[in-house]
């Protein structure tokens, strides 16, 4: 648990610098013999991407320093459960674990809406660990929010 806490911080780190630029703080990073990879954040604003999720950019680095699309022996940390897409992305890249921190009621695909990671009817599967940091990981993205809100009040 404390190695997935260690993770979850530099996880955490990355969120916080999405939050500087004014992007939505998730943050995200690779593992593999641990070490980190690959680290990433939210770029949905400044890149106008879609896809331009903390996963989905973690994955890219981490298959670019590898040089293969296959992340096997890679877990992966992520502040926010990974939404549908994220999902997908986990899936085809063979990544060997998913470590979320904070729920998410509105999109979360790795267990609270539904479990695409882990499920059986897939070709490959991820394990996931959920809630590690969880309080931390969540308070980021309410606190985000709430000065947003403030922010556009004025
Ligand atoms: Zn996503």
């Amino acid at each position: 648990m404390e190695k997935h806490e260690y993770y979850m911080k530099k996880a955490i780190e990355e969120a916080k610098k999405a939050e500087e630029i004014g992007e939505v703080p998730i943050g995200a990073v690779i593992v593999k013999d641990n070490e980190v990879i690959a680290a990433a954040h939210n770029l949905r604003e400044t890149t106008q991407e879609p896809m331009a999720h903390a996963e989905c950019l973690a994955i890219r680095e981490a298959s670019r320093k590898l040089g293969t699309w296959r992340l096997t022996g890679c877990q992966l940390y992520v502040t926010l459960e990974p939404c549908p897409m994220c999902a997908g992305a986990i899936i085809q890249s063979r990544l060997d674990a998913v470590i979320f921190g904070a729920y998410d009621p509105k999109a979360g695909c790795a267990g609270t809406l539904m479990n695409l990671v882990e499920d059986q009817r897939f070709n490959h599967r991820a394990e996931v660990i959920s809630g590690v940091l969880e309080d931390s990981c969540a308070h980021i993205l309410t606190s985000f929010f709430k000065k947003l809100r403030e922010k556009r009040r004025g």
